[in-house]
């Protein structure tokens, strides 16, 4: 089995290079706490968690029904989508069927494989992109789970609901593709919306999203997922026992209702991601065009330096040795700290 890998600490950081003030831009949080009226519920409700939260959440389940237009059995909660991912992994794959994914993608999804003797078969992305046709003939009488990090967590790259569509064409009924939205606040709405393009015509189709990133709540874990009743009904049967904790019930209708207070600040930090690819691009460097709240530095063999190099000035960032690095989005102060680190002040 391998390990879940998190992304370095900033204290980490210092303690190994002796420096003080680092930053961490690499596990694609947001660069501040959550909405004001979020802490505020939270701390209201802190004194409550001597009781079991409700299980089922069914308020939140209901908010997010009301809020994305979609039945309440259409949707259900879990702990973080990491934890969705891993309820349809149990689920749905006995040892030896197939689990379908680009590579490289998010890195769960090897483990939650192997943790149900499930095979991995991976398609190379291209251009830093899913290769929707390789993966189509890759689709097998085996394959159980098909699962699209939609931006795509490395490279930020997002494919449109169209081409999708096409893809979901020609996917047989027995195989669920899991669309991993996690970053799906930060997409260019020109790219389609997953909930009215595809859901309805997809029964196999399950869309994941989360709180812990656009909406700050990472240490939480909650994140949702929106589908066919039949596939919510049988994942929630692998839910422990009360993973979704009371504060993140609470905090999770309570983000929703200041949505609008949430759209600002992924404004800000889409404004912010446009600045930095301008600024990378202007002097020659290729960034694949993100569409999450990451950039993505396809280096190849100059990885491992460049990412050390950062460290050394500060900079915490993602490296995957031999491919690239990946680089949250953060404050304006914390984008000029990464740009200077990166090109020289
Ligand atoms: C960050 C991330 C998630 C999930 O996070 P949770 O905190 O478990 O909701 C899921 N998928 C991808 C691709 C991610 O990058």
């Amino acid at each position: 089995m391998p390990a879940y890998r998190p992304g370095k600490d900033a204290s980490q950081a210092e303690q190994e290079h002796g420096i003080d003030d680092a930053i961490k831009l690499a596990s694609n949080e947001a660069p501040w706490g959550p909405i004001p009226s979020v802490v505020e519920k939270i701390a209201d409700s802190a004194a409550g968690i001597n009781r079991y939260p409700d299980h089922r959440a069914t308020v939140l389940r209901e908010r997010l029904a009301s809020w994305l237009s979609v039945d309440v059995d259409q949707v259900t909660a879990g702990a973080g989508s990491s934890g969705l991912l891993q309820q349809l992994a149990l689920t749905y794959v006995d040892p030896g069927d197939e689990v379908l994914y680009p590579w490289r993608s998010f890195e769960v999804y090897p483990i939650y494989t192997k943790l149900v003797d499930g095979v991995e078969v991976t398609v190379p992305l291209k251009d830093e992109c899913h290769d929707l046709e390789g993966l189509a003939s890759a689709l097998t009488p085996r394959t159980k789970l098909c699962i699209l990090s939609n931006p795509n967590n490395p490279t930020g790259t997002a494919q449109p609901m169209s081409e999708i569509g096409t893809f979901l064409d020609e996917v047989p009924n027995g195989t669920i593709v899991v669309l991993d939205e996690a970053y799906k606040e930060f997409m260019s709405p020109g790219l389609g919306e997953s909930l009215t393009d595809l859901v309805p015509h997809h029964e196999n189709l399950i869309v994941l999203r989360t709180f812990s990133k656009a909406q700050g709540l990472a240490a939480l874990r909650v994140g949702y997922a929106i589908g066919n009743p039949a596939i919510i009904e049988s994942i929630d049967k692998t839910l422990m026992p009360f993973a979704v904790n009371a504060l993140a019930q609470t905090a999770a209708v309570a983000s929703i209702d200041g949505h609008e207070e949430v759209r600002e600040r992924v404004e800000f930090l889409v404004g912010e991601r446009n600045r930095i690819v301008a600024q990378l691009r202007d002097v020659g460097w290729t960034v694949p065009q993100p569409e999450a709240n990451f950039i993505y530095l396809p280096l190849g063999s100059k990885t491992d330096e460049v990412y050390l190099d950062l460290e050394k000035k500060g900079v915490v960032t993602r490296p995957f040795s031999g491919e690239g690095v990946r680089v949250t989005v953060g404050s304006s102060e914390e984008n000029d700290r990464f740009l200077n680190a990166l090109l020289g002040d």
